[in-house]
């Protein structure tokens, strides 16, 4: 899964060109140069003082109030300056990015990656960092029987910097959601201190709990797992992530349970009981949380966005706190392809560039303690940057309900910036 950044022998040119990154294929500098030239020649030391330089680019970072063409300028996995002109000279790779616009390396909230244990999981790499999410949670594919080998076998090989919601259900999403073999519907599983005793010994990894309520996964069950899940956030102080798709119960009793901090996934499904009432206003329970400080995420994933909430949902004044793809095995060739096309759809619902970015950057690095400086490009934070091209015409985006919106923007993937190292699609 990770590609070689320690060796660039025996990699065409072409290879060299299109997969190495910048930052790696100039840090090997000399090593690059006895192999590629011949006789005993020998480089001066390079004085350049930037690896490598994202050039000319719209740059939208939220984090700052930013929005003007800069250059960006990278050195040692760090943003080092970011100003309107620096000169080429002084940086030993280039990114091209004139026209195109340049943000953080963007943070998807929701997803799963962790492929081949259940039929969610798919490959972090090729889905998030080479899409533009440099960053992505894991959202409870793994509970406390799993997470050993999905630390080992995928977050530890993964180049996507991949951090995990633990689900509080210790089989996790094995069983994807067959019918009758929901996480829920046996609560032997559900056990509190299993997980919060595997976050503690994953402090570095596990930064909040996830639990999933809909019918057909809980059976009776969900407010008692609800409450099994509020003791383990409680009793490791992380934040909770409740997956919302038509629980048993009423709204109320897992909303009430919600502190300051924990999010609500999939907010924005069509699913009943969901945000709004019969009578299509949102439900006092909503705006109660909300006024707590509970936050509301997206997590399009295959069945939970819907155009049609969420515009109702805006006309009360209910914005996404965050914005998340849900990123699963059956829905990344469509209806959610990746985190930038979820942006776009919120570009034809009217949110500015910017407003769109800063739920998929700072917002999100907001929520959890990813123990890194991310979702900003001030000099000091870490070297990942998403490159998009801005293409105009008329798109037809399909939401989780297969409905159909035009809009006359989209967010296309050009190039990923993580660690200094360059990406593409
Ligand atoms: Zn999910």
């Amino acid at each position: 899964m990770r590609s070689s950044s320690t060796s660039v022998r025996g990699l065409t040119r072409r290879e060299l060109l299109v997969n190495l990154s910048g930052a790696a294929l100039f840090a090997a500098g000399p090593g690059l140069s006895s192999a590629t030239a011949s006789g005993d020649w020998h480089a001066a030391p390079d004085e350049r003082p930037f690896d490598l330089l994202v050039q000319g680019g719209r740059v939208i970072d939220p984090s700052q109030g930013l929005d003007a063409v800069r250059d960006v300028a990278i050195r040692e996995g760090k943003i080092s300056r970011i100003e309107a002109a620096i000169p080429l000279a002084q940086a030993r790779g280039v990114l091209r990015a004139e026209g195109k616009i340049v943000t953080p390396g963007l943070i998807d909230l929701h997803t799963h990656v962790f492929p081949g244990v259940g039929p969610f999981g798919i490959e972090p790499d090729l889905y998030c960092v080479r899409r533009g999410a440099t960053t992505v949670l894991d959202a409870g594919t793994s509970g406390a029987f799993s997470f050993p080998a999905f630390r080992k076998l995928v977050i530890e090989r993964a180049e996507t910097r991949i951090r995990a919601l633990l689900h509080v259900v210790s089989i996790g999403l094995v069983a994807g959601n067959t019918d009758n073999m929901g996480e829920l519907l046996d609560l032997r599983y559900c056990d509190p201190r299993l997980a919060v005793k595997v976050a503690r010994e994953n402090r570095d990894l596990i930064v909040g709990f996830k639990i999933r309520f809909s019918n057909f996964l809980t059976g009776a069950n969900d407010v008692a797992g609800m409450v099994r899940a509020r003791a383990a956030a409680d009793e490791a102080g992380l934040p909770l992530m409740i997956h919302i798709g038509g629980p048993t119960s009423p709204l109320r009793e897992l909303l009430s349970r919600m502190k300051k901090g924990d999010l609500v996934t999939h907010a924005f499904n069509s699913r009943v009981p969901g945000l709004l009432d019969e009578g299509g206003k949102l439900r006092s329970e909503v705006l109660e949380a909300r006024e707590r400080g509970v936050l509301f995420d997206v997590g399009h994933g295959g069945g939970s966005f819907s155009f049609d909430l969420m515009e109702k949902s805006l006309a009360q004044g209910l914005r996404p706190d965050t914005i998340s793809s849900d990123l699963h095995a059956f829905n990344i060739e469509g209806p959610v392809f990746d985190l930038a096309t979820t942006l776009s759809k919120f570009l034809l619902l009217g949110f500015s560039l910017s407003e769109v970015i800063e739920r998929a950057t700072i917002n999100a690095a907001r929520a959890f303690n990813f123990g890194a400086e991310i979702g900003t490009l001030k000099p000091g934070a870490e070297a990942d940057v998403a490159v998009f091209d801005l293409r105009e015409g008329d798109f037809t985006f399909t939401d989780a309900d297969k409905k159909t919106r035009t809009g006359r923007q989209m967010l296309a993937p050009f190039a990923t910036v993580r660690g200094g190292k360059v990406f593409r699609p």
